[in-house]
């Protein structure tokens, strides 16, 4: 860096290295987040729009690092990259079967444990062992759990995919689309994915309005998966207006902000006993 530039050069590339040098001290700090009991799972809560009665939970992640509690928007596209994710994503589902034993022995009513499945650990040669062995040491019953994964999860590798969504819901899980109709996947794959459910992405909710465009879309997706014997579920609801007009489209079921924020376990099983 000895000609006109570089000065430029040598700043562009200090910028860089810290930047890397942030990342790398992160990924150490979140390789012994799990040994050192830092992760956490929180709770939001899904409503049931025929009776409006508590239907489920969707398990969020996350890092409580030095006190500070951290957003797995910050950690999980790391962890994905570093191959963390396969670990991180163990912990969260053996920690989700834990909360589904507990709710299971004190109360009868019956609540589905969502747990978000990232691509990596999908598509690892022994995760369909690992939710297996999981399940099995947990002693719960498979269809407390439900997985969601992305349109980009199972575009990647169709065969195999359509063989391993068959193999889980043998076991017994029910398996959710997460994010639909962000992603690319093809309408024409959907009959051949053995799944249950449809989660439309917040981003069609966020800003609803009878006759949108949003609207259109939102409706043509409870149609769709009707049609195809799915249930759908709706997230990112914040007000009372988008949840009647997802009622009045026969959606199943809606999580957001308006029924409830991700809890901490304790509060969730409160709201367990209050709703
Ligand atoms: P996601 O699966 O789409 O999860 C929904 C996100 O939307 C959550 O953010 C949730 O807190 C937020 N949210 C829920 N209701 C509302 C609402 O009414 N309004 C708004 N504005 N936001 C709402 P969170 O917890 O920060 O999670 C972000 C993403 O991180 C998740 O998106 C998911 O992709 C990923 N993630 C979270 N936990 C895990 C995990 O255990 N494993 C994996 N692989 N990914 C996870
Ligand atoms: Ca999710
Ligand atoms: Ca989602
Ligand atoms: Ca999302």
């Amino acid at each position: 860096a000895r000609d006109a530039g570089g000065d430029c050069f040598v700043q562009y590339s200090n910028a860089l290295n810290t930047r890397a040098q942030e990342r790398l001290a992160l990924e150490a700090q979140l390789r012994h987040a799990i040994e050192r009991n830092e992760l956490e799972l929180h709770f939001q809560p899904q409503q049931g729009l025929t009776d409006d009665k508590l239907v489920g939970f969707e398990a969020l992640v996350r890092w409580r690092r030095n006190g500070e509690l951290i957003s797995p928007a910050d950690f999980i596209p790391l962890a994905e990259e570093s191959g963390l994710i396969v670990p991180i994503g163990d912990w969260v589902l053996a920690e989700a079967c834990r909360q589904a034993k507990i709710w299971s022995l004190e109360t009868p009513r019956k609540f589905v444990i969502a747990v978000n499945i990232s691509p990596r650990q999908f598509h690892h040669p022994s995760f369909l062992r690992r939710v297996t062995e999981t399940l099995s040491e947990s002693q719960i019953d498979p269809s407390f759990i439900e997985l969601e994964i992305t349109e980009g999860i199972v575009m990647r590798d169709v065969e195999r995919t359509i063989e391993l969504l068959e193999d889980l819901r043998k076991r017994g899980l029910t398996l959710a689309i997460d994010d639909f109709g962000t992603g690319y996947s093809s309408l024409a794959y959907l009959k051949r994915f053995s799944i249950d459910k449809l989660k439309i992405d917040q981003s069609f909710i966020r800003h609803l309005r009878p006759n949108s465009e949003d609207a259109a879309i939102v409706q043509a997706v409870i149609n769709l998966g009707h049609h195809l014997g799915l249930s759908v579920i709706a997230e990112g609801v914040e007000t009372a207006n988008q949840r009647e007009l997802l009622r009045a489209w026969g959606c199943d079921e809606i999580q957001g902000y308006f029924y409830g924020r991700p809890l901490s376990a304790d509060k969730a099983t409160q709201f367990i006993f209050e709703n």
